[in-house]
Order: C-alpha cells, then sequence, then structure tokens
C-alpha cells in the first residue's frame, strides 16, 4: 500500500482561500490540485494552465547615447555632435 503519490510539478500553492481568504489550506485527495479550506471546509482545485504570449512584443531598448539624443529632441534641445 502506498500512502505517498508522485509529486505534481503542475501544482500550484494558493495563499488564500477564494471562498473565505482563510491561510489554514492543506491538500486534498479529491484531485491531484484540490486544496481544503479547514476555516470554512470547502473544497476546490487550482491548476496553472500556461502564460500566453504578450499582446504587443516589446520594442528594442535603444542604447544610452540614443536615449539621451531622444530625450534632449523630445524636449527642444538641438542634439550636439560628440568631439
Ligand atoms: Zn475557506
Amino acid at each position: 500500500m502506498r500512502f505517498r503519490r508522485e509529486p505534481n510539478p503542475n501544482r500550484n500553492h494558493p495563499a488564500y482561500c477564494p471562498y473565505c481568504a482563510s491561510e489554514s489550506l492543506f491538500p486534498d485527495e479529491e484531485g491531484d490540485f484540490a486544496w481544503r479550506c479547514s476555516a470554512c471546509l470547502r473544497v476546490f482545485s487550482v491548476m496553472f494552465h500556461g502564460q500566453d504570449d504578450a499582446p504587443v512584443a516589446a520594442s528594442a531598448t535603444p542604447s544610452a547615447a540614443q536615449a539621451l539624443q531622444d530625450s534632449l529632441r523630445r524636449h527642444g534641445h538641438s542634439a550636439r555632435p560628440q568631439s
């Protein structure tokens, strides 16, 4: 007889009960993702499904010199050539 299950790498640990906000949560045998709240006695599941791509890709970061020149231009200063 085995009492211990294999670790579930997709299991997330909730910090609070979503129903009563108690922090007294324990894994439950209802399923691999189930948690039992000892305050309100609810059993619920938390599952991580993945992460979506950002809706807009980040633009490339300008160099420090280019950022300085862009800032000077935005504030009405003419960019001086470096000597
Ligand atoms: Zn609760």
